[in-house]
């Protein structure tokens, strides 16, 4: 493969872009989190994106925060492989940052939503699209509510917002796989399985 990138001691070839989907609440970044550990040489792709820092959130680790003038200018200037505005807000990967990392062979992990991962697909089929679901959505429901974090109404719309996306990602080509996160630790390691399969190919 010809990538202009200067080839690393412990480069492969066994490149492979991963997109993790599913809808707030359903525990996709626990699950992002436990493939990203599990498997040695994957990477975790640290979005750029435009809302507010948590005090959750670390920068670099978990977002770079910039500006909306900031954001706008990597759009015009073509740096994103993909970007949305998700509830308002603008998220993107940077194009150049993936490359290098799949031609060092990496498992590269994009946690990202529906339209951004139907870009990705787009512009690279071989991309292996993984999709969250919650048992029901009564229990997503339940989760969304268990988080304690928000009014019943932003509950509600995050609620209809979820039943949107999973309709979308069951009717698209855009996923190959589905995990249903019922026990976490057993949606971690199925989806550990999947990926490994899709990497031998
Ligand atoms: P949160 O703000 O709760 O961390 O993320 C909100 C949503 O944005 C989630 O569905 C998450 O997967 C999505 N997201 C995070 N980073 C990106 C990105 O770079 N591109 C796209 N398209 N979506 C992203």
């Amino acid at each position: 493969m010809e990538t202009g990138y200067p080839r690393l001691p412990t480069d492969t070839e066994n490149g492979l872009l991963l997109i993790i989907s599913g809808p707030s609440g359903v525990g996709k970044t626990t699950i992002t989190r436990g493939v990203e550990r599990s498997i040695g040489d994957s990477v975790f792709s640290v979005s750029y994106t435009t809302r507010a820092k948590t005090e959750a959130d670390i920068e670099g680790v978990d977002y770079h925060f910039i500006s909306d003038d900031e954001f706008d200018e990597l759009v015009e200037n073509d740096l994103f492989l993909e970007w949305a505005d998700v509830f308002g807000k603008k998220y993107g990967t940077r194009r150049k940052w993936v490359a290098e990392q799949l031609a060092r062979g990496r498992l590269v992990i994009l946690e990202i939503d529906v339209l951004g991962a139907q870009q990705v697909k787009n512009r690279m089929p071989e991309a292996f699209g993984l999709f969250i679901l919650p048992p029901s959505e009564e229990e997503l429901l339940n989760r969304l509510r268990n988080r304690k974090r928000e009014s019943e109404e932003l509950i509600q719309k995050r609620f209809a917002e979820a039943k949107r996306e999973i309709a979308f990602a069951k009717e698209s080509d855009v996923y190959d796989t589905f995990v249903i996160n019922e026990d976490i630790e057993r949606a971690i390691a199925e989806a550990i399985e999947k990926v490994e399969a899709a990497r031998v190919g």
